[in-house]
């Protein structure tokens, strides 16, 4: 007879770790989290934290050391420790995704209207256009010079900073677009971000001249566009750039200001991204605080571009895992079969899952719904519709990781995205499942998936990151 109760139920996080202890470290965890999360708004600042936290752990370019990494195009990376079992055996992975839905500035961003400096936009991955409208933003990202120099842009995050915004309509003129489809109320194209007001002092008398030199050019362009001319003077005395540059830049209007702590018992966590640098935190805390030579090789690795269906060289379907698996390989177990290597890894997609919102219960399937607070959700399979395009973990390793996790007490649920038919997504979990690895998606539950500025749970963080140590070292 097994000793599993007759009826299945869920176990909430804060009964599970009542004790002052956990308490302590769960606050502690969530802090840690916090920082990261306002530091790490970018899949480069993503993986730049991650490289300086797995370098100061011992972790190099050196497989032979048995902690190695590897970062691809500064936007993925990979960590790996060697196990006490042959690679054959398979890894111990952890995927997860630090790429983000933002604003980001066209190569052609910028342009002046009625007096107005505005950066055009182009947005990445599943946003709700208007959530984005009419509030503080800050741009992130990298401006790259001819001569191959990387110029790090960080603007609107320091108190003494100016930020910058999307307008948004006042309601009075606003009538005709309130009884729009949401779908069509809010124009990609009216997105742009504003960069500056002030026009340029005009050229004293005299000093324009007639000719047609790139001088010339320019001083007339000025005269057009005094408020453009502005903000590029600024620029180019910060950065030392010019138009052109902003060709070969990746520019990201993202929310400005820090992650902090939501509700008066400071149990929520709200921010910018925890989809999925929650994960990429949590896989992170989880490998770097478990001793050397574990039994199974283990990886960690974030990925970019999840956000947009996980194509180019930095998403997860590109070689780039696969090449860092055959230098593990030929450094740990020459000759051993790559294949085989991947049949025999057991993968977790760590990813974020919808929590029941307490305001539209009733998009979710209650029964098969995850509850914010009670752990991080497994979910058997993603997709669409009649399940298509998903990742469908099989139940043999559904069994393994419900006896590992319930054999260290961790509370965890298993859930899926909504109501069927009422939309759906994937994961890198599908990508991953090409090699014939075991993999499932669990991650925590999480409100306002998406927005500006999204909500999880202290207690669930906690939880993820035992249930990522655990299956590291099972
Ligand atoms: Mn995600
Ligand atoms: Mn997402």
């Amino acid at each position: 007879m097994s000793d599993t109760p007759l009826f299945s139920s869920t176990k909430s996080c804060w009964e599970t770790y009542a004790s002052d202890e956990h308490r302590a470290a769960m606050d502690d965890t969530a802090v840690r989290y916090l920082d990261f999360l306002t530091r790490c708004k970018t899949e480069r600042e993503v993986v730049a934290y991650v490289s300086e936290k797995a370098a100061a752990a011992g972790f190099s370019d050196d497989p032979a050391s048995g902690k190695y990494m590897r970062v691809f195009h500064d936007k993925t990376i990979l960590l790996a420790r060697r196990g006490s079992k042959d690679p054959s055996h398979g890894f111990r992975l952890v995927g997860a995704h630090g790429d983000c839905p933002r604003i980001d500035l066209k190569q052609h961003p910028l342009y002046e209207e009625v007096g107005v400096g505005l950066a055009k936009t182009h947005y990445y991955g599943g946003v709700r256009k208007y959530q984005w409208l009419s509030r503080p933003l800050a741009i992130h990202g990298v401006i790259v010079k001819t001569d191959g120099e990387v110029v790090r842009v960080v603007l609107g995050e320091a108190d003494d900073e100016p930020c910058f915004c999307i307008a948004d309509l006042l309601p009075h003129l606003a009538q005709k677009q309130s009884e729009q489809k949401l779908s069509e109320a809010f124009d990609a194209e009216k997105l742009s971000v504003i960069m500056g007001h002030e026009p340029l002092p005009k050229p004293a008398d005299g000093e324009e001249k007639k000719s047609d030199t790139p001088e010339d050019k320019d001083a007339k362009s000025r005269e057009a566009n005094p408020v453009k001319a502005h903000i590029l003077e600024i620029l180019r005395d910060k950065y030392g750039i010019a138009e052109e540059d902003l060709y070969s830049a990746e520019l990201q209007a993202v929310p400005a200001g820090p992650a902090r702590f939501v509700g008066l018992d400071r149990a929520l966590l709200g921010g910018y991204g925890h989809d999925d640098r929650i994960n990429v935190f949590a896989g992170l805390e989880a490998m770097l605080s478990l001793e050397d030579e574990p039994e199974h090789c283990q990886i960690a690795i974030f990925w970019d571009k999840e956000e947009i269906g996980s194509d180019g060289s930095t998403g997860a379907k590109s070689r780039f895992m696969e090449y860092c698996v055959q230098d593990l390989i030929d450094a740990w177990s020459p000759g051993a079969s790559f294949g085989r290597v991947m049949e025999n890894t057991k993968a977790i997609s760590a990813d974020t899952h919808a929590a029941i919102d307490p305001d539209y219960q009733e998009l979710h399937e209650k029964l098969n719904a995850a509850l914010i607070g009670h752990g991080p959700t497994f979910c058997k399979f993603t997709g669409h519709r009649g399940k298509y395009m998903a990742n469908d973990a099989h139940p043999e390793y559904v069994a393994w990781l419900r006896r590992i996790v319930n054999e260290a007490g961790i509370p965890w649920q298993m859930a899926e995205l909504g109501k069927v038919d009422q939309g759906g997504g994937g994961t890198v979990a599908k990508h991953l499942a090409e090699y014939g690895m075991d993999i499932i998606d669990m991650g925590p539950p999480v409100l306002s998936m998406h927005g500006p500025f999204e909500l999880a749970s202290k207690a669930d963080l906690y939880a993820t990151v035992l249930v990522l140590k655990t299956f590291f070292a099972s």
